[in-house]
C-alpha cells in the first residue's frame, strides 16, 4: 500500500542529537561527549525502593496522576525550595520524564494557527511538538544577550496569536541560567498578556553560581505557567522515565486526559523509586554538581587554550563554545571531528539554527574523557587552522 503519513509527522526531523550519538558504534574508541545523560549511578536508596517496589509486585498501574505519595513528595521538595506551592491532588502529574510534560501541556493547549515563543538555540525536543499540533514556533534570539532571553525583545515577539512563551532554565545546550534581574523583567512583561508559559526546569538541581531562579516564585503568573521538573538529570534517572509537572488546576484536568491516553501513567516501580528520590538526602545530586563544577572549569580552561569563544555555563552540563570562524557548518564540524580525530559532539544547528556557528559538549563524562576529548578537539581545531603542532591543556589546579 501507498505511504498515507500524516505530512506533518513526515517532515519531522530525527532530533539531531541522536543523528551524532547513533555514528557512535561505527567509531569504536571514539570520545562520547553527545549525551545529556549524568555518567553517575542514581543514589542507593533510590535502586533499593524499586526493588522492594518489584519485590512486593507494586508493579501495576497506578492513578493517571501518578501515586499521591509521589505527588506529595514532588510538590513539597520543589515548592520548598522554590517558593511556591501546588496542589498534589490538583495541579500535579507524574509523567514519563520531562517530555511527558512537555508533550501533554502543548497538546493541550496548541491549536492550529497559534504562536508558541522559544528562546533560540533551544533543545531539539520543542520545535517538532509545535509543528505536529499545527502551531508556529515563533524565535527569540538569544545570541546577542549572552544567551539570556531578554524580556524587551520578548516583548516585541507577542502578538494575539501567541498561545505560550517556553523558556528552558538553565538552558540546554547553553548551559546558561536565567539571573534573578532578567527573570524579574521577563515576569512584569509575562503578566501584562493573556499567554501561557511553559518552563522546562529540568536542570534546576543542576546550577553552579547561583540559586535556580523559578518562575513559580512570581504569583501574577501562577494561573498560566506550567513548570517541568524530574529526575532524569538531578537522580541520573534518565531511563526510569519520571516527569513533575505543576500548573493550574484548571487547565491539569484536562491536561491529563493527553497524559492517561498516551502513556496511562508513568512506569509503577519507577514512581516508588522517585519517591526515595524527593524524600531522600541531597548527597548524590550534590556530588554530582562538585563534579560538574571541576568538569567546567577544566572545559573553560581547555576551550580557551584552543581559542574558542564561550559564554560561560551557570548550569545544566553543557558547554556552546562558537566554532564560528572556520568555514564549515557545524555539522560538517562534529562529523569531522567524530571521523577525523575520534570525539563526539553535537553541531550547533541541532538546536534550531540559531545554534549554527556552535558546537555543544557534554560534561556529564568522566573527567578522563573529556581530557581525552579535549586533546582530540584541540587537535582537530588546529589542524582545520592549518597548524599540526600538539599542545595539550594544562590539567586545572582543583
Ligand atoms: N528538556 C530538556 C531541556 C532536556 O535536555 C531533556 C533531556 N535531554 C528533556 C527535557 C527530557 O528529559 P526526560 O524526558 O528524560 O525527563
Amino acid at each position: 500500500m501507498a505511504l498515507r503519513i500524516n505530512p506533518l509527522v513526515k517532515k519531522t526531523p530525527l532530533s539531531g542529537i541522536r543523528q551524532m550519538s547513533n555514528r557512535l558504534p561505527a567509531h569504536p574508541g571514539a570520545v562520547n561527549l553527545t549525551v545529556g545523560q549524568p555518567d553517575f549511578p542514581p543514589p542507593d536508596e533510590v535502586k533499593e525502593a524499586a526493588r522492594r517496589a518489584i519485590g512486593e509486585r507494586a508493579t501495576g498501574y497506578s492513578m493517571n496522576a501518578g501515586l499521591p505519595e509521589l505527588r506529595e513528595a514532588a510538590s513539597a521538595y520543589y515548592g520548598k525550595k522554590y517558593g511556591f506551592s501546588y496542589n498534589p491532588a490538583t495541579e500535579t502529574v507524574i509523567t514519563a520524564g520531562g517530555s511527558g510534560s512537555m508533550d501533554a501541556v502543548l497538546r493541550t493547549i496548541l491549536e492550529p494557527g497559534d504562536e508558541a515563543i522559544i528562546p533560540v538555540p533551544i533543545y531539539a525536543g520543542y520545535e517538532p511538538l509545535i509543528r505536529l499540533a499545527g502551531a508556529t514556533p515563533v524565535y527569540l534570539d538569544t545570541r546577542r544577550t549572552r544567551f539570556v532571553p531578554d524580556a524587551a525583545a520578548l516583548e516585541k515577539l507577542i502578538t494575539p496569536r501567541t498561545k505560550v512563551v517556553i523558556f528552558n532554565n538553565p538552558s540546554n545546550p547553553t548551559g546558561v541560567a536565567i539571573p534573578k534581574a532578567e527573570m524579574d523583567r521577563l515576569a512584569e512583561v509575562l503578566a501584562k498578556y493573556e499567554v501561557y508559559i511553559l518552563s522546562d526546569d529540568i536542570y534546576s538541581e543542576n546550577t553552579f553560581d547561583a540559586a535556580h531562579q523559578s518562575f513559580g516564585s512570581y504569583p501574577a503568573l501562577r494561573d498560566r505557567l506550567f513548570l517541568i521538573h524530574g529526575l532524569s538529570k538531578s537522580h541520573s534517572m534518565t531511563g526510569w522515565r519520571i516527569g513533575v509537572l505543576f500548573g493550574p488546576a484548571a487547565v491539569m484536568k484536562h491536561i491529563v486526559k493527553i497524559h492517561a491516553y498516551n502513556a496511562i501513567c508513568a512506569p509503577t516501580p519507577s514512581q516508588y523509586a522517585a519517591i526515595a528520590a524527593y524524600t531522600g538526602s541531597s548527597e548524590a545530586t550534590d556530588k554530582m554538581n562538585r563534579a560538574y563544577i571541576q568538569r567546567r572549569q577544566f572545559l573553560m580552561t581547555a576551550l580557551k587554550e584552543m581559542n574558542l569563544p564561550i559564554v560561560r555555563p551557570t548550569g545544566a552540563f553543557y558547554a556552546f563554545p562558537s566554532i564560528e570562524e572556520f568555514p564549515i557548518t557545524s555539522q560538517d564540524f562534529a562529523i569531522r571531528a567524530l571521523e577525523e580525530e575520534g570525539v563526539a559532539v553535537v553541531h550547533g544547528s541541532a538546536f534550531t539554527m540559531y545554534g549554527e556557528g556552535h558546537i555543544r559538549i557534554s560534561y556529564a563524562a568522566s573527567m578522563d574523557q573529556l581530557e581525552k576529548g579535549m586533546e582530540r578537539l584541540g587537535t582537530f581545531v588546529r589542524k582545520l587552522r592549518g597548524d599540526t603542532r600538539t599542545i595539550v591543556p594544562d590539567p586545572p589546579q582543583l
